[in-house]
């Protein structure tokens, strides 16, 4: 799908934290091109896509963006972040639908079957379907993945 979008390269970035780049947005004339970095994993690089095609998609996300894995070494402007925020809640949603999570978890008690089923299906991290679920449930309900999972979804 990004690849309608934009030119693509997979390779490595040898800057450290780096998932990926976009450039050219809203360029006019110019196609954006998307730099993925090759040496996360598969579905890190799912979810990078997916980000970059909403960064593409999103009317007021322009030039370029540089996306970093460890925001602690940015030191960039509060928009940096906001168009983070929502290339991510993009990513989200076009990995994870809401209309099929919502009747998920209705059909579904056992939080850790949803979650299971969420990497599954959707071929998102177990972190990434963490941060989803909990985003859907009821504010009294917790659920929490811990780092072994995240490794053992890879
Ligand atoms: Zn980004």
């Amino acid at each position: 799908m990004l690849e309608r979008y934009a030119d693509v390269v997979e390779t490595r970035i040898p800057i450290r934290g780096i998932d990926g780049v976009c450039l050219n947005l809203k360029v006019p004339g110019k196609k954006p091109r998307v730099i993925i970095n090759s040496s996360n994993s598969r579905l890190r690089r799912r979810f990078t896509e997916a980000h970059e095609l909403g960064h593409i998609i999103i009317p007021w996300h322009m030039g370029t963006i540089v996306d970093h894995l460890d925001p602690e070494h940015v030191e960039s402007s509060d928009d940096y972040w906001v168009f983070e925020e929502e290339a991510n809640q993009f990513a989200a949603e076009l990995l994870m639908p809401s209309p099929w999570l919502g009747e998920l978890i209705e059909s579904t008690p056992n939080l850790s079957t949803a979650h299971k089923r969420i990497c599954e299906r959707c071929e998102v991290s177990a972190l990434a379907a963490s941060r989803r679920l909990g985003s859907l449930l009821p504010e009294n309900i917790v659920f929490v993945c811990q780092k072994d999972n995240e490794e053992r979804h890879r």
